[in-house]
């Protein structure tokens, strides 16, 4: 019964990024179901005019303009929404997404960072507010549909997969050399800078493990990354009596972005798998040795506390100075072990102590680079 559905009101952060722009393109092929009351974005004030020209929200925000929202202004920003859809890259996410959950809004998470960062803070607001937390990222929403549209389901194991990004076979000698446009050309995903290099070193990999982790409360020892180059079996789930179930598609990011707020219902979105024409799927082992980024989030992560929110600091510059030029693409590795071994390990408790380790995660990530 098309004519059934309620109108789904989403308030977006991060509208001019890659992920914000797919949702806007689901929201455009659903009009009759999707209604945007508010998009902010960091600093691509003309992008946001002609967003707000199309979509007609209540609220637009500008960071650049206006500095970061104020908490009145967030509530605000989320007061009239269902869904918070929180598609902002950076440590920056955390705070969106402790605002959204604090205005008790239904959560469509594509911002890594808020689980990796900041992963007990947010689930155990999110359980005391009684607010859904929907993974929008692929590797997490094909576990989540796995499970049949749930995150409490029962399972054995949790399988992400990897593309292996574009230095999937070098040598040592060959990463050493590798530059930041190099990087930047993924395979099979089209995505932002960051994350972009993060896929590059595998780091992103770690730290879809550590969300993973938090989303389905999942020990380490249950968690597992393979690599798969093609992009096409976007994860799996192992169940007790041996079964695996996957979900399958061409990749394509507005899939998980439009189940995420229609699920349990699924609307037409991308062209259907071709199985004859795939011909074959790889997969192989991920080679943790030659991408220690993998290791140390996932050391990061089992550590906790304040150590997550240290390595994403110390990631976050190192990547900014390897897309400058200003290091080479094995520095950002030994930027981020670095500033893990140099910040003392201590607990974090709250949004106060992630946001210092954060900033101590830059400050020796910075001295080890620059010097300084
Ligand atoms: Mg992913």
């Amino acid at each position: 019964m098309a004519g059934s559905y309620a109108m789904t009101k989403i308030a977006l952060i991060g509208c001019t990024g890659s992920i914000g722009r797919q949702v806007l393109d689901v929201v455009r092929h659903n009009r009759e179901r999707f209604r945007i009351t508010a998009l902010a974005c960091r600093s691509n004030r003309q992008a946001l005019d002609a967003l707000a020209a199309e979509f007609q929200p209540k609220i637009c925000y500008c960071a650049a303009d206006g500095g970061s929202m104020s908490e009145s202004s967030l509530q605000d920003f989320f007061a009239e929404c269902d869904v918070a859809f929180i598609a902002a890259g950076g440590a920056e996410g955390l705070k969106y997404t402790l605002a959204a959950i604090g205005a008790g809004k239904k959560v469509a998470l594509a911002n890594k960072e808020s689980l990796v960062v900041g992963g007990k803070l947010v689930t155990e607001a999110a359980e005391k507010k009684g607010v859904e937390i929907v993974p929008v990222d692929s590797e997490h929403s094909a576990i989540f549909q796995a499970l049949g549209c749930r995150r409490d389901a029962p399972f054995e194991r949790l399988v992400l997969t990897a593309s292996g990004g574009p230095f999937l076979h070098h040598t040592r000698e060959q990463l050493a050399r590798v530059t930041a446009a190099e990087a930047l050309a993924h395979p099979t995903w089209n995505m932002g800078p960051k994350v972009t290099v993060d896929s590059a070193t595998l780091l992103n990999k770690g730290y879809e493990v550590i969300e993973a982790h938090w989303l389905y409360g999942a020990d380490y020892s249950r968690i597992q990354a393979v690599v798969h180059p093609e992009s096409i079996v976007h994860s799996l789930v192992y169940f007790r009596d041996g079964a695996a179930l996957a979900q399958l598609g061409y990749p394509d990011m507005r899939v998980p972005i439009q189940l995420a707020l229609t699920y349990p219902d699924r609307l037409p979105c991308a062209p259907m798998l071709d199985l004859t024409e795939l011909k074959a799927l790889h997969f192989e082992r991920l080679p943790a040795e030659r991408f220690p980024c993998y290791g140390l989030a996932l050391q990061a992560g089992k550590r906790g506390g304040n150590a997550p929110a240290v390595l994403n600091g110390a990631a976050e510059e190192a990547v900014r100075a390897f897309l400058q030029g200003g290091i080479p693409f094995l520095r950002i590795a030994e930027t981020i072990e670095e500033a893990l071994t140099s910040v003392p390990q201590a607990e974090a408790e709250t949004y106060a102590d992630l946001a210092e380790a954060d900033r101590q995660g830059r400050e020796a990530a910075r001295k080890y680079i620059y010097g300084k």
